[in-house]
């Protein structure tokens, strides 16, 4: 028994079915585009580095986001997402795919101030990249049904006007990499979800924007951004 109600499972919709993904964690790769990298004023040599996010901050597309707090920066970052159904370490790159349950795209909303101001004070990034829905993520497909996750076109437009345009294929580390990467640091479980960076492009967004995008061959999401909270 236990003394409050426990907490709810958080999962996400999957393609072409009523039945849902259970999302355990969220991991996310930073600075794996080279244009990304370079408009942040990053070194692109860096190896893989990851941050996390509740697995609670995902929500099912279509939605609306509210323009969450203590930010005037509020930013975008299309992404694709591998959904992990087979948990492990150390995990080979040739075996990666072996733990690929699906694959989806979604967006790192992100409070760019306030990671500017975590960065220049050497502070974590939670307060900028772990709040509340700030991973909506399209229903996912199952990876059998997906197109290839080394290349494919990556695109996110506000309002209809094209924002970030680019190819998995322009990821510095590929999903096989830095998957095994991530599992030599943790051991990953069944219903981790991996976000895996994003391309150039990044802007901010006010409360009416439409954000379209997604990943060709895998998935698309529409997402508002709702009034400030
Ligand atoms: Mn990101």
């Amino acid at each position: 028994m236990y003394v409050i109600d426990p907490p709810k499972q958080s999962s996400l919709a999957v393609q072409g079915t009523s039945d849902r993904f259970p999302v355990r964690r969220v991991f996310c790769v930073g600075r794996n585009y080279e244009a990304h990298v370079l408009e942040m004023g990053n070194d692109m040599r860096d190896p893989p580095f990851f941050f996390t996010k509740p697995a609670d901050a995902v929500c099912d597309t279509p939605c609306t986001v509210p323009y969450p707090p203590l930010t005037e920066d509020f930013h975008f970052e299309v992404e694709l997402v591998i959904a992990i159904g087979k948990g492990g370490a150390d995990i080979d790159e040739a075996d990666v795919m072996d733990h690929v349950w699906g694959a989806s795209a979604g967006i790192d909303l992100t409070r760019r101030d306030l990671q500017a101001e975590a960065k220049k004070m050497g502070r974590p990034w939670d307060w900028a990249k772990a709040f509340d829905n700030s991973a909506p993520i399209a229903p996912i497909r199952p990876i059998a049904d997906a197109a290839s996750v080394e290349h494919g076109r990556i695109w996110l437009a506000v309002n209809g006007e094209l924002k970030q345009d680019a190819d998995l294929a322009d990821m510095i580390w590929a999903v096989r990499e830095h998957i095994a990467a991530l599992s030599r640091g943790v051991t990953l479980a069944a219903g981790d979800i991996i976000m895996t960076g994003t391309p150039a492009g990044v802007a901010a967004v006010v409360p009416g924007d439409v954000l379209t995008g997604g990943v060709d061959g895998i998935a698309e999401f529409e997402v508002s951004i709702g009034p400030r909270v």
